[in-house]
This record gives C-alpha cells, sequence and structure tokens, in this order.
C-alpha cells in the first residue's frame, strides 16, 4: 500500500469518523437539551405531578427517536414511573442503583450515566429535576444504543468502512475486521456523557469521493430539518401551552397574582413586587396598582394586617415549599371575609392564589357550631344515650352518657353488647323486619347487665336510616334507663290492683278478672262459681277492742282463705270484712264442699288479741257462673244477695243463689224498709206503744210499771212491727237514732202528764248496743236526765244482754253514770245470747228480763222451766229482781207467781197499746179529778 493510499485512506476514515462522532454528540446533546428543559420546565406545585411528567416526557420520547423510556425516580432512588408499558411491574418501585447508576453522585452533582444491558443494549442518562431541591427525584432518559448507532452509523459510514464503537470495555457496535497499520483512526467522542472511542478504517478500495459527498450533504441536511422541526415544535407547543394557561387562570374561580423578587444585593430578598393577575384579582384588589408602592406585597400585607407572614412567603421563594393561609380579612381594599392563600414559588419569584372561602368558612363554622352544640348535647345526656346500630345489629356508636347509666365507656360497650344483654322483647324480629320495610315500630325494652351487676331497664326508640336505595344503612336511637319507671309502674299497677292490708287483689282487680273469666266460660258447662263472702259480727271485734284488732283479723282470715283455695281460684277482698272467691272448674258438690270446708276453718280459727280469745263465722252467697248469667255486675250483685239470705238465715252458711231471684227481691225490701225508717226518723212516722209490766207480789208496789214499744208507719199508714224494721235499722246503723227518738219522745211526754208521772212506778226504755257505743248520744241523755223533772228512780233503762257483754267496760261506765243519777237498769233477753252468769254477777243491773223464749212454753217444757227457775234464783241471789216476758197466759203467770217471779210482762198480761192515748186519757181522768 502505497504511502498515498494510506494518506487518503486516513484522510477518509478521519472525516467519517468525525462527522460520525459530531453526529452522535448532536444527537445526544439534542435529547440531553430536551430533558434538561424538562426538569427545567418542572412544575413546582401540581394536582398531579404524574400526569404532567408523563404529558411531557412522552412528547419527548415522540419527537426525538432513540430515546426508549423516560423514567421520573423519587428522592429514595426507587422508579416511580415509567412511560414504557413493557416490563413495568418489574420496573416501578426497583431501585435505581440496580441499572448501573451510581446514586450518590446522581445526588450530589445532579448528573449519572450507565450502560445497562437488558432488553437490549441502553444508555442511561439521569438527571436531577431541581439541583437545590431534592425532594422532587431525578428523570432518567434510556437511549436505545443499538438501534441508533445502527441507523446513524449505518447511514454514515457505510458497509465499505470497517469500525468498532466501545463505551468503556463494551463494545457497542462493531462492522469488518479492523487492521492494526496506519489507516486505523481513533476517534473519541461524548454520547449522553459517556466516552466513547470509534475506531474506523477505510477499505482498501476507495468509494468515490463526490458520492461520498453527496450523501454527506443530504444528512447533514435531513438532520438540520430534523432539529428545526423539533425546534419549531417545541416552541409551538409551548406557545399552545401558554395560552392555555393565561385562559385557565382567567377562567380560575380564585384570584391568582404573581409577583418577582425584589433583591436587595446586601439583604438578599427583601420583598415582592406584583407582576400579572389574572382579572379576578385585579376584581378583587381595590388598590390602585398605578401607585408603585401599591405593587408591593409587603404593601399588601400591612393592609390585610398580616405583615408577619412576609417572612413565610420569603421562606417559599428560598425552598421551593409551598404556604398556605387561612386569613379573617378585615380590610375594605380586598374584597371577601374569609380568605385561603396559597403561595408557590414560580421561578424566582411567588404565585399567590386567593380563593374567597367566606361563605364556606362560615357554613364550617356552623356545621362546627352546631356539631359542637348535638355533642354537648349528646354527650350530656344524663339517663340517655344515643347509639348507632349496623343493619346487622351490631353497635357501631354509642354516646359517652352510656358509662353513666351502664357504667361502661362506649368502646367497651361497642364490643360486648352481646354479652351485657340479659333480655331482649319476644318480638324483636317482628320490629326488626317492620323497620327493614320502613314501617313504623313502637319503642321496646330490654334488660342489660350494668358494670355493677344491676340488671337495668332500657327503652329504645328505634329510627331505621335507608340510602338513597331504600336499603337499610343503619338503625339509630335514643335509649332511656326506664329501670326506675318500670319498678314505680310496677308498684303503682300492684297499688291499684291489691289490697293494702291483706295483700290480696282489690275489687277493681277482681271485677277485671271476673270479666276475664266469664267471657272464657265454654258455652255449655258450668266452669265457674263465685262465692260472696262477709265475716259475721266482725263489728264486735272491732268495737271491743278496736280497728287495729279488727285489721289484725282480717289479715288472718285473708291468710286463712288463701290456704283453703286452689292454686287457680281468685280470691279478693272486696269491702272492709267482705271477700269474693271463684273457684273455678268445680261441679255443685264440689264448690259445697269447698265452701263448707272454708266456713270450718273460719269457724276453728281463733283470734287472740291482748289475752283474749275470739272466734268468728262467714256466711257465703254462691253464684254459679253459666251462659245464662253473663254479666259481671249481676253475678257479684246475686253473690251479694245470696250471702245477705244466709245472713239473714241465722249467719254462719253459704247459700246458693237460685235464679228466681229471691235473694235480689230480698234485699230491694230491705233497702225500701231502709228508706222508710229514714223517713220515720225524719216525719215522725213512729208512735210510742207501751205495755204493762204487773208485779207478780201482792205486797209488791202496785203503782204503773210498763215498757215503752216502738211501732212505725208505713207510707200508707200501715203499723210496720218493729220485728221487721229494728234489725233493719240495726244493721244500717241507724238504732241510736231510734233510741233518741224513743227516748227523747217517751220523757216529753212524761213531762207533759205530771199527774201520770205521780201514779208511775217505772217506765222502762230499750238501749241498744249501738246507743251505748255512741258517746254523743250518751252525753245528751246524760243532759236531758239531769235537766229534767221527771223523777229519775221513775225510768228504767233495758239493753240488751249480747249488747251489754260485748262492750262489757263501755256498758259498766254507762250503766254506772246513769244509776248514779237515780235511775234503773234492766238487761233484756237474758239467756238468749251468749248467757254467762259471771257476767251478770259483774254488772250493776236491778233487773233481770228471762227471754221470752223459755217463758212462753215453760207450763209444758221443764227444761224452759227449769232455765226460768235457774236464771230467777241466780238472779235473786245477786240481789236482782226478775222479770218474764211473753207471758201469754193466766197459768204460766201463776207458775211465775209460784216461782217468786217479781213482775210479768206480756199478751197475758196487757196487749201494746198507744202511749199517747193512753196519756191522753189519763190526764183527762187527772185534771178531771
Ligand atoms: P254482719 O254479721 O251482719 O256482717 O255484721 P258485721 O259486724 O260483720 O258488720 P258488717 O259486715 O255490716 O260491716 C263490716 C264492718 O267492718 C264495718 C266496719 O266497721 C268494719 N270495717 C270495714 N273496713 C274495715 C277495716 O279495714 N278494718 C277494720 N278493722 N274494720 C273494718
Ligand atoms: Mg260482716
Amino acid at each position: 500500500m502505497s504511502d498515498h493510499e494510506i494518506q487518503k485512506r486516513k484522510a477518509l476514515a478521519n472525516v467519517v469518523a468525525s462527522q460520525t462522532s459530531t453526529s452522535l454528540e448532536v444527537f445526544s446533546a439534542d435529547r440531553k437539551r430536551a430533558l434538561e428543559n424538562l426538569v427545567l420546565s418542572w412544575p413546582a406545585r401540581h394536582p398531579n405531578p404524574v400526569d404532567w411528567f408523563h404529558t411531557h416526557a412522552s412528547d419527548i420520547k415522540n419527537i426525538m427517536p432513540g430515546i426508549r423510556d423516560v423514567w421520573w425516580v423519587n428522592p429514595d432512588f426507587t422508579i416511580r414511573w415509567s412511560l414504557s408499558l413493557n416490563h413495568k411491574d418489574r420496573l416501578l418501585n426497583s431501585h435505581l442503583g440496580q441499572y448501573g447508576i451510581d446514586v450518590e453522585h446522581l445526588s450530589s452533582h445532579g448528573l449519572a450515566t450507565s450502560l445497562y444491558s437488558s432488553y437490549g443494549l441502553a444508555t442511561l442518562y439521569a438527571l436531577k429535576v431541581d439541583p437545590n431541591n431534592h425532594s422532587l427525584g431525578y428523570v432518567v432518559a434510556s437511549f436505545d444504543v443499538k438501534t441508533t448507532l445502527e441507523v446513524l452509523i449505518g447511514e454514515l459510514v457505510g458497509p465499505e468502512f470497517n469500525f468498532l464503537l466501545r463505551d468503556q470495555d463494551t463494545q457497542l457496535l462493531t462492522h469488518g475486521n479492523l487492521i492494526e497499520d496506519l489507516t486505523l483512526v481513533k476517534v473519541s467522542l461524548n454520547f449522553a456523557d459517556r466516552n466513547w472511542q470509534l475506531w474506523l478504517q477505510s477499505p482498501a478500495q476507495a468509494v468515490p469521493m463526490s458520492r461520498l459527498i453527496f450523501w454527506l450533504g443530504c444528512l447533514m441536511s435531513f438532520l438540520v430539518c430534523l432539529f428545526f422541526y423539533w425546534q419549531l415544535s417545541h416552541a409551538i407547543q409551548s406557545s399552545k401551552s401558554q395560552a392555555h394557561y393565561k385562559a385557565a387562570s382567567e377562567a380560575a374561580l380564585d384570584s391568582i397574582l404573581i409577583f418577582e423578587c425584589v433583591c436587595d444585593s446586601k439583604q438578599g430578598i427583601c420583598d415582592f413586587r406584583l407582576v400579572d393577575a389574572n382579572k379576578l384579582a385585579l376584581k378583587r384588589i381595590h388598590l390602585d396598582l398605578k401607585k408603585p408602592a401599591n405593587l408591593l406585597l409587603t404593601e399588601h400585607l400591612k393592609i390585610l394586617q398580616v405583615p408577619h407572614l412576609f417572612e413565610q412567603f420569603k421562606q417559599v421563594s428560598q425552598s421551593g415549599r409551598p404556604f398556605e393561609h387561612t386569613l379573617n380579612n378585615s380590610s375594605a381594599l380586598f374584597d371577601g371575609q374569609w380568605m385561603r392563600l396559597q403561595v408557590v414559588k414560580a421561578d424566582s419569584g411567588l404565585a399567590m392564589t386567593v380563593r374567597d372561602i367566606s361563605l364556606r368558612y362560615e357554613s364550617q363554622l356552623k356545621l362546627k357550631n352546631s356539631e359542637a352544640r348535638f355533642r354537648r348535647l349528646v354527650d350530656g345526656l344524663n339517663r340517655d344515650f344515643v347509639y348507632s346500630l349496623s343493619p346487622d345489629n351490631r353497635y357501631q356508636f354509642v354516646s359517652t352518657s352510656v358509662s353513666n347509666i351502664l357504667g361502661y365507656k362506649p368502646d367497651e360497650f361497642i364490643a360486648n353488647a352481646n354479652s351485657y344483654l340479659l333480655t331482649v322483647p319476644d318480638n324483636i324480629r317482628q320490629i326488626r323486619q317492620r323497620q327493614s320495610k320502613g314501617l313504623k315500630t313502637p319503642s321496646y325494652v330490654q334488660t342489660l347487665l350494668s358494670a355493677d351487676n344491676k340488671e337495668i331497664s332500657i327503652e329504645c326508640n328505634d329510627s331505621p336510616v335507608f340510602d338513597e336505595n331504600g336499603k337499610l344503612v343503619a338503625i339509630e336511637g335514643i335509649a332511656r334507663d326506664v329501670t326506675e319507671d318500670l319498678i314505680l309502674k310496677q308498684k303503682i299497677y300492684y297499688q291499684a290492683n291489691h289490697d293494702p292490708l291483706t295483700g290480696l287483689y282489690n275489687r277493681y282487680a277482681f271485677d277485671i278478672k271476673l270479666k276475664d273469666m266469664i267471657t272464657n266460660i265454654p258455652e255449655e258447662h258450668t266452669t265457674a262459681s263465685l262465692c260472696y263472702i262477709d265475716m259475721d259480727k266482725f263489728k264486735i271485734i272491732n268495737d271491743t277492742c278496736g280497728h287495729q284488732a279488727g285489721d289484725q283479723l282480717l289479715k288472718g282470715i285473708a291468710n286463712l282463705l288463701q290456704q283453703n283455695i286452689g292454686k287457680r281460684d281468685v280470691l279478693a277482698r272486696v269491702g272492709g270484712d267482705e271477700f269474693c272467691l271463684l273457684l273455678l272448674e268445680q261441679t255443685q258438690i264440689e264448690v259445697k264442699r269447698s265452701v263448707q270446708k272454708l266456713l270450718d276453718s273460719v269457724s276453728a280459727f281463733r283470734f287472740e288479741w291482748q289475752g283474749r280469745v275470739f272466734h268468728i263465722g262467714a256466711s257465703v252467697g254462691i253464684v254459679q257462673m253459666d251462659k245464662a248469667n253473663l254479666n259481671a255486675v249481676d253475678v257479684i250483685k246475686a253473690a251479694d244477695s245470696a250471702c245477705y239470705l244466709a245472713k239473714y238465715n241465722g249467719r254462719n252458711q253459704y247459700i246458693f243463689h237460685d235464679n228466681t231471684e229471691s235473694g235480689i227481691e230480698f234485699r230491694n225490701t230491705e233497702l225500701k224498709m231502709l228508706g222508710q225508717v229514714q223517713t220515720a226518723l225524719d216525719q215522725n212516722n213512729f208512735e210510742l206503744y207501751f205495755q204493762t209490766i204487773k208485779p207478780l207480789d201482792i205486797a209488791a208496789n202496785q203503782k204503773i210499771r210498763y215498757e215503752i214499744l216502738l211501732r212505725m208507719y208505713d207510707e200508707h199508714g200501715k203499723v210496720i212491727s218493729p220485728g221487721v224494721f229494728i234489725p233493719i235499722a240495726e244493721r244500717h246503723g241507724l238504732m241510736s237514732r231510734v233510741d233518741e227518738w224513743v227516748f227523747t219522745h217517751t220523757l216529753a211526754l212524761l213531762e207533759s202528764y205530771p199527774e201520770h208521772v205521780k201514779d208511775l212506778d217505772k217506765c222502762a226504755i230499750n238501749l241498744s248496743g249501738a246507743s251505748i257505743n255512741s258517746p254523743s248520744l250518751m252525753k245528751k241523755l246524760l243532759n236531758t236526765l239531769q235537766r229534767t223533772n221527771v223523777p229519775k228512780d221513775k225510768l228504767c233503762f233495758e239493753i240488751t244482754e249480747t249488747s251489754a257483754v260485748t262492750n262489757l267496760v263501755k256498758a259498766a261506765n254507762v250503766i254506772e253514770d246513769i244509776r248514779n243519777l237515780g235511775c234503773k237498769f234492766a238487761l233484756d233477753d237474758f239467756g238468749a245470747g251468749m248467757s254467762s252468769f259471771t257476767y251478770l254477777k259483774n254488772m250493776k243491773v236491778d233487773y233481770v228480763k228471762i227471754d221470752g223464749s223459755f217463758v212462753k212454753n215453760m207450763c209444758n217444757d221443764v227444761c224452759d222451766f227449769a232455765t226460768v227457775k235457774a236464771i230467777h234464783e241466780i238472779a235473786h241471789s245477786m240481789g236482782k229482781q226478775t222479770i218474764a216476758e211473753f207471758v201469754g197466759d193466766i197459768e204460766t203467770e201463776q207458775k211465775l207467781q209460784q216461782l217468786g217471779v217479781n213482775f210479768a210482762q206480756g199478751y197475758g198480761i196487757s196487749a201494746p197499746t198507744p202511749f199517747a192515748d193512753y196519756l191522753l186519757s189519763y190526764g183527762v181522768e187527772a185534771v178531771a179529778s
């Protein structure tokens, strides 16, 4: 090879090598610049930086062939985003160091490169987004080395040249065999900041120069066009996006203000000057911006009374960190009460957005206040707590007041609510079903165990919540501690239904039970009986021992009755000494047996009070219930009448009500009679009679002696016998009034007939037990006696043995008082009641009236005769005189005379005669004489 040829081949190789290296360097420089522009235009703050990066990096990749991918890398060097879809899974979040990049170097110098071989050879070119701000991360471009070189070198070098391109020890591209001689040219070039070596050798057969120059010209033109195209499109792109930004800023709902930095060589940043603002900002700020001072940020901050914020603004400019602040504006130069300032670094200055948040802020404030109010209200609850349940019934929320009621903290309660639940209402499932259908449900009560182990009743008022599709999403409500209310309710219910003395049902409860039972009586069969029980002579206990004793006895009787009835039978105290008993599912025979058993147990019951022992009986009226008498009121009435009849028939027995309603008739007659007694008392429809008491001893005082008797007239003037109306007056508490009537009228008559009084030995007036028991009547009687001019020893009071014995102490006192005035006393009906000679001994009476039941038949009945004889003898032995009643004939009179009985009274001696008539005739005679 000649020198010339060597020179020629070397020169040719030099030209091609230098053009190739220049092309590669220009190629890489364009792409580097594009990447530098990308990082320079990096927005300091962007709502979606990934989106921004993707758009801009894609533009670069599309415009610039040879760039295979662009990555955005986090400050911690993990790959955050890649343009390429290939291998994205593996790529994202992997560390940049894996790809040969010296990350330390990159961090400190802001730039690093590597050659990396995976899916083809690539040069990585990494740039720090902001050299002063590590937080914005890094951008890495991956150059597709193989394709780029094949295209560029293939076109520049041509197949006739042999060459080798290396990046340090790595062969990037090679062609042909290089021969180490003088024609071999070696050039270093910079591709994406990497040092490459190109060895190039012209082939032996040289290519015609003209052709080479032609192709080189073409290539240069192509590259120049490509460069201008890229510049132009970039310029168009940036002017387009500027226009977009401008339009967007004008359309923005926020005021946007752009400030540039005003620097001082000594102090650095000393202020910011307003250089641009959107229309809204100009409209909102009523400052004359033509005055230079008004353009300064410090002025604006002064007007807004927040000059201290300047330092924060300065910080933004220095650190690039954005700053936000909410401002309460009191200046009229800026519109809006509440403003939200957002300041970001823009170039070397600042961009500030101002948003008027008055409305939102105030409504937020209101919401906050109302929320706080609500919370205070909810947390301040004492006996209530608020809750929210999920649709599957689990607590999601409870207000803090739950701890006041149950002693659990809200979280604790939510976690364990199910284990605290003791009872839920039986119909809870139906309630939930109705709620899921949007139907109203009543409040319900459930029992929960409190932290101190008490059962707490909670009343829940649910209010279901639905979403817009009508699906149940929650159950909210308010719960109330009703434990005390329920206890009180139960107490009130108990009190309303029970008799406080005996604890039995009262009349009200019994009526309800009876009505319930009546509705449930089957069509045909009699299954229940109502017994009306009234204690016999109960008043005696009250009168002799006081009400306290009466109460004790009632309790005892209630207890006794309770013990003698079945579990399903219903017992109630319906009046003073009246009880009602419902006997269930018993035939008539069984009812008889049951009631007899009750009566026996009452008779056998002994009541002891302060050392005295009493026994008592009961009268029972029974109604068997069937379809014919299905009215509760009628049933009770019928049973009451039957009881009345039982009393009338002699007490201590039961009577079945018969459907002839005789009991009711009887009762009605009694009520009618009672009315007549009352009328008689008011209208003096009584008349006094007298019946002579004859002395049997001929030597005795023969002056007149009689007992005053009483007759009553009905509305037709018909006489009603005392045997009929006296028991009624006794039963209904009218006896003392009757006695008073008799006494006052008798005394008045005697006072009117003094002549008669002169002839009078004894006038006997009856005093009932009720009168002895009436202190007011006794007082009246004593007063009248003290005032009257009728000699007291001509008056004798007759008291019955029963009333005297039952009110022994009182009777003794009364007798004493009256006897002290000079009056006499007779013990009536002796032998009829609970006769006891012991009583007689202690009683200061002057006469004993032998009960007529022994006298009337004493001539025929030896027993009666003996009784009369015994009474007379004992009375005599005690110094008392005797009077025999019911003396019907002369024979009896004679027998009595033989026995020594002092006086006789009865139809055989003299029939009762109207007293006034008698006195009238006596008086006329007396006046005449
Ligand atoms: P009878 O044989 O005719 O039934 O006469 P009774 O003495 O039992 O008297 P009655 O049944 O007519 O009246 C019941 C009396 O019971 C009237 C009242 O003085 C008394 N009483 C009513 N309620 C109470 C009470 O709660 N305690 C006491 N100790 N006595 C009462
Ligand atoms: Mg009674």
